[in-house]
């Protein structure tokens, strides 16, 4: 059997698509913050949406988000990659509040490659997706194409089929 030498195997081997998301202070620099953080841990950034504005999702009588999504190349567990993003959320001041409560910033794992994954501190891919414009819109831009592992649809069928309501629009600074 033909072996790869190890320093010949490709060093990021994971696609993992991660939404960013802030409705508190500088929310911008949270979201740019963020990725510095995630560059300089995770990984290689492939690519980043454009940053969206959303009013807030289950609670109403909170400032508008800006959203975010973005996928990276990185040879990090999905465990891994939770742990560190939580480090980042950390950093950046987040406190762990009320569900959908303001927060400076929000890391979420939306997709790890095409897994499917359910632990006690992970579900992959995140439950919300199909239910939420705020993600499917900059994943459309960014991928409209990829298939959802579980419903097995793509991005686009999935906005299409969207009910929610809440207005979601490209942000302009
Ligand atoms: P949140 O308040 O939305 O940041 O949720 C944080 C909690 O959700 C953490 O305790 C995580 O263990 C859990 N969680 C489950 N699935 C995911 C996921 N796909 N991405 C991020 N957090 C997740």
């Amino acid at each position: 059997m033909l072996s790869i030498p190890i320093f010949e195997q490709p060093l990021f081997m994971n696609t993992i698509y991660i939404q960013l998301g802030s409705n508190m202070g500088e929310r911008h620099f949270y979201i740019k913050e963020s990725l510095l953080q995630i560059e300089k841990i995770l990984g290689t950034i492939i690519y980043e949406s454009k940053t969206y504005e959303s009013s807030a999702w289950g609670v109403t009588e909170q400032r508008n988000f800006l959203n975010k999504v973005i996928s990276v190349k990185s040879d990090f567990s999905a465990k891994d990659t939770l742990k560190t993003l939580q480090k980042i959320e950390d950093k950046l001041g987040r406190k762990r509040t009320e569900k959908w409560g303001e927060r400076t910033i929000d890391l979420d794992i939306l997709f790890y490659n095409n897994e499917i994954i359910n632990t006690k501190e992970l579900t992959i891919p995140h439950p919300y997706i199909q239910d939420r414009r705020f993600i499917l819109m900059p994943f459309a831009e960014m991928n409209g194409k990829f298939i959802h592992p579980k419903l097995k649809k793509d991005i686009f069928a999935l906005l299409k089929e969207c009910k929610d309501t809440e207005k979601v629009s490209v942000y302009e600074i």
